[in-house]
């Protein structure tokens, strides 16, 4: 009784001292607010800013014809060298963000000041698990609580004001297959809903939601159905089921995750969800007999009340090609044919825009925004991809655009209702898919299934013939064509997209410009050079009549390891930072400068026979390869071990010494011998590039 006391007593005295009630709390997000968004435009409630995450801002103080005086306000330095992926959630002055493993900041948004940090403390040999980088695309604020994913598969909820720990979920059914979490969660009512990543690794799709103010499991819906001879979870398996063959190889999951957007729109109380690609990603070593197989690459309708399925379109059935539908969906009304429509717009991997009736589910239209060779159109009538030739593998390679990373990946795109334009990053990057016999399931990175070359590589009979790279698109969701287009480079990964009533877009390029469009007619008003490559959206907020734009910048995701050259990350450290701009203000302070590397250093003197160097090049490439690409990039070229970590190898590749710094023990799958061998394997691998550097010294 008397600690009951002393808290009804503590809310008193809280509601005294803050005068207007809870609304004055720090993070306090509600459906009011919410819902009236475009009245407190100096606020940036959601990922996307309102309800339907339009990633565009009413703010017009900087617009088309100043924002040439657009410059440096702050920075904020996370200390961390990988992809940060997050757009940033701005209320009452106090910016949060999420970075690597799951990390929340929480930042004075005027000055760039650290108000909390909230680390998870997610083991370093999670990294393993994670197939695109230890990133984590952001956090949800309510009613004073911030509400994150950690890289463990942990559901966290936060004390906005502190960043203390509220209550805590597993959002994991099997902590022995590798689940991840690099998603936001979503505040859908009264429920917090989570979903996971890790369709390459194994692992059968599903989404949780909780009670947002105890953590108490509510429901979970499965994106795709296990083994037909155990009972169903829910009564939409069943249907699904019918769409796979019976001898599916449920042993490897499926695939399906939930690893990027869920929108929640409280007037149709629905939560719309993106699901994932199949796992593996071939068709016919999944689901020998094929059948669309419910619900990979598709979007779902849920009521969160119960957790029922209200509708589904899938935009890639009999999924082959890693063509994930989990890609931002922005809700919005559109008039189409004189008729205005509550609609959802997604470009998902595969290479078309579809202009969804949000209320009913029917497909409204769909047509290609990037070069698309597996199927010919969607026939409007059924509803479906038609397919071409091109597509099927089985039999023999083909050359496929788009390739495994998309057409469109996570990267959030923006909808202005000024211009009636949609704008997002794309690339055409094609791949030759090449099925393989044999499949068998083994833990972790699991994608035997397929063969995966880039286009032109050794094979030219396949090669592609047009040019290739990045692009920023505005593209009209009403006639489902381009306004505009602007090629980035020969880079694919480019930044996330902010578009303003003051006529802009705003976009980063992996070459490390921060750039200014104008939103009408695509033409580069300003650029500000950062040093960064950047991968992520900006988002705009004002604090005491100030707008300021911010954006999180560091590289990595799926390009992780990669350091194209012409890409600021080849040139400058991959110094992860937070940077602001406002009008007036200054240059960007540029990351150290990072010279190519040097002669390859004496590695010790190998004492191995070749038996063994040829093993340790087999384990190599099955344990390491995925990582150490051995060239100039995120991940130590392990040609130029020093000899520290020579004396040290097995302690690191075994007992995982470097585990805080993402470089995972392997004690669970690799002997000291098999360690020793692939020791062997890389000081064959030194001398080689020795010798190769010493000839090409000679022929200079
Ligand atoms: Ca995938």
């Amino acid at each position: 009784m008397r600690s009951n006391r002393v808290s009804v007593l503590a809310l008193v005295l809280l509601a005294v001292a803050c005068g207007e009630g809870e609304p004055s709390r720090a993070g306090w997000v509600d459906l009011e607010r919410l819902t009236n968004a475009d009245a407190e435009p100096g606020n940036w409630f959601t990922l996307g800013r309102t309800l339907g995450e339009t990633h565009f801002s009413t703010l017009e103080q900087i617009h088309d014809e100043n924002v040439g005086e657009l410059g440096f306000a702050w920075e904020y330095r996370t200390n961390t060298e990988r992809g940060l992926e997050a757009t940033p959630i701005i209320v009452d002055g106090i910016l949060y963000t999420t970075g690597n493993w799951g990390v929340v900041y929480a930042i004075d948004a005027a000055t760039g000041e650290e108000r909390w940090k909230f680390d998870p403390r997610v083991p370093g040999s999670w990294a393993r698990k994670a197939c695109c980088d230890i990133v984590n695309r952001g956090l949800a604020v309510w009613k004073g609580r911030i509400y994150v994913g950690s890289l463990d598969g942990r559901l966290i909820s936060l004390d906005a004001g502190t960043g203390d720990v509220v209550w805590e979920a597993d959002t994991l059914i099997d902590r022995n297959r590798d689940y991840t979490i690099t998603s936001a969660p979503r505040i859908a009512k009264d429920k917090v809903v989570m979903g996971n990543s890790g369709a390459e690794y194994g692992v059968r799709g599903y989404i949780t939601a909780y009670d947002i103010e105890t953590g108490d499991q509510a429901w979970r819906f499965y994106t795709v159905p296990g083994d037909p001879s155990k009972p169903f979870e829910h009564p939409e398996l069943e249907m699904a089921a019918e769409t796979w063959d019976p001898n599916s190889r449920w042993d490897v999951g499926g695939g399906g995750t939930v690893w990027d957007s869920m929108v929640y729109d409280p007037e149709l109380n629905l939560l719309f969800v993106g699901t994932g690609n199949g796992g593996p990603w071939n068709w016919t070593t999944r689901s020998p007999s094929g059948g669309d197989n419910l619900f990979l690459a598709s979007i779902l309708a849920i009521n969160p009340d119960t957790g029922r399925l209200q509708w589904y379109y899938q935009t890639t059935p009999g999924e082959n090609w890693d063509y994930t539908a989990v890609q931002p969906m922005i809700l919005a009304d559109l008039e189409i044919e004189g008729r205005v429509r509550k609609v959802l717009m997604q470009a998902p991997k595969n290479g078309f825009f579809y202009v969804i009736d949000r209320e009913s589910g029917e497909l409204l239209s769909a047509e290609k925004f990037a070069t698309v060779t597996w199927a010919s159109h969607v026939d409007m009538e059924t509803g479906r991809p038609v397919l071409t030739e091109q597509a099927d593998y089985d039999e023999a390679p083909k050359l496929i655009y788009p390739g495994p990373g998309g057409g469109h990946n996570w990267q959030p795109m923006a909808y202005n209702p000024t211009t009636g334009l949609v704008y997002f990053t794309y690339f055409d990057d094609p791949a030759i898919y090449s099925r393989r016999e044999n499949y068998r399931f083994v833990a972790g990175w699991n994608n035997q299934a397929v063969t995966i070359e880039a286009a032109g590589l050794g094979n030219e009979a396949q090669a592609s013939t047009q040019e290739n790279g990045g692009f920023l698109v505005a593209w009209d969701p009403v006639t489902q064509q381009a306004a505009w287009r602007v090629r980035l480079g020969d880079g694919i990964f480019h930044g996330g997209v902010l578009s303003t009533a003051g006529n802009l877009v705003f976009e980063a390029k992996d070459d490390g410009d921060f750039i200014a469009y104008a939103a009408d007619t695509g033409e580069v008003l300003h650029r500000i050079f950062t040093g960064n490559s950047i991968l992520a959206a900006p988002a705009t907020y004002t604090v005491d009549g100030v707008q300021y734009v911010a954006v999180m910048a560091g590289w990595g995701g799926g390009l992780l390891g990669f350091y194209p050259p012409g890409s600021a990350v080849y040139s400058y450290r991959n110094e992860g930072r937070i940077l602001a701009f406002k009008l007036g203000g200054g240059t960007v302070p540029l990351p150290e400068r990072t010279e190519p590397p040097g002669p390859i250093p004496e590695p010790p003197p190998l004492e191995a026979s070749e038996e063994t160097i040829r093993r340790g090049g087999e384990l190599f490439l099955k344990a390491c390869h995925e990582c150490h690409f051995n060239v100039y990039g995120g991940y130590p070229d392990l040609r130029r071990m020093s000899a520290a970590t020579h004396l040290g190898f097995n302690e690191i590749v075994l007992n995982g010494i470097l585990a805080d710094r993402a470089m995972a023990g392997f004690a669970d799958t690799l002997t000291e011998e098999d360690s020793d061998a692939i020791h062997a394997y890389l000081i064959q691998m030194a001398m080689e590039a020795r010798a190769d550097e010493l000839v090409a010294r000679q022929i200079r």
